[in-house]
Order: structure tokens, then C-alpha cells, then sequence
């Protein structure tokens, strides 16, 4: 079973109350077992959403509001979903506060970009699950052959 950002699969669950459409994906998934998970939309955040960032290791939305709590319930939940399934694999939005698994947003809300995972990327990365991005389609369709 492949874990896939709902957001990379056309699911409308983003901040902005949108999807990506990305043929490439779906091709590449074409036959294969997915499990979407979107870890914000888990954890009860609403879409659309105040856009947040990882700020000193909490996440932190525009407005200034702590939502950490909800970011980490959220990634426990898709934990939980997951262990239903015999996952090998997940393919993650880069830059985003949960999905992210080597980008991040830098905390000031100015689109700069640094190294750093987000929450629910964090736990599968700790549990040892291979988490590759839409940004390395190439490594994740090598780890698929
Ligand atoms: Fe996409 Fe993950 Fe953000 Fe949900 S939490 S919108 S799946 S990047």
C-alpha cells in the first residue's frame, strides 16, 4: 500500500480549499494500492484553512494561533489509519507543515523555504516507512521497481 498526500491526488483538502492536478502521479499510481491521507483535514482543521508554518518546532498558522495540537493529532490519526494496512511506501507534498519530508516553509510567512520535515512526514520518517516527495518522482518510481 502506497500512502499519497490526498492533495497530490486532485482532493481539494489544501489551505487554499484546493487540489493538484497532476496526470504524472496518476499515472505513475495507476494499478497500484493507494491510501490518501490528509493529516490537516484528521486532525479537524477546517478547508479552507489559515495558511501555517513551523515555527521552533510548533506550527504556527498567519493569524498567530498555535495549531500544533491539531497538526499532531492529525498525523496520529493518519498513523492510525495506516496500521490498518501494510504500507511500503509514501509519497508527500514537499514544503507543507505535515507532508513535508525535506522542505519546509522557513516560519516568517515569506515563501522562503528551508530544510526541515513536517509533522506527520516526521513520524513515518521515525517509523521507518521511505518517504519521497512529488519533487523526486524519479526516487520513488526506482523504490516502486
Ligand atoms: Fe496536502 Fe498534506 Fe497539506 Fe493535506 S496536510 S493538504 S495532504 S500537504
Amino acid at each position: 500500500m502506497i500512502v499519497v498526500s490526498s492533495c497530490l491526488l486532485g482532493i481539494p483538502c489544501r489551505y487554499d480549499g484546493t487540489g493538484f492536478r497532476r496526470p504524472d502521479i496518476m499515472e505513475i499510481l495507476e494499478g497500484r494500492d493507494v491510501l490518501p491521507l490528509c493529516p490537516e483535514q484528521l486532525g479537524g482543521l477546517s478547508t479552507p484553512r489559515t495558511p501555517c508554518e513551523i515555527v521552533n518546532g510548533m506550527v504556527v498558522g498567519k493569524d498567530g494561533i498555535d495549531h500544533t495540537g491539531s497538526f499532531r493529532r492529525g498525523a496520529a490519526l493518519a498513523l492510525e489509519e495506516m496500521s490498518n494496512f501494510d504500507v511500503s511506501v509514501a509519497l508527500l507534498k514537499e514544503k507543507s507543515p505535515s507532508c513535508g519530508s525535506c522542505l519546509i516553509y522557513d516560519g516568517s510567512f515569506s515563501g522562503r523555504v528551508i530544510k526541515g520535515t513536517g509533522v506527520f512526514a516526521s513520524s513515518l520518517i521515525d517509523m521507518g516507512v521511505p518517504v519521497f516527495s512529488e519533487e523526486d518522482l524519479e526516487g520513488f518510481i526506482s523504490f516502486l521497481m
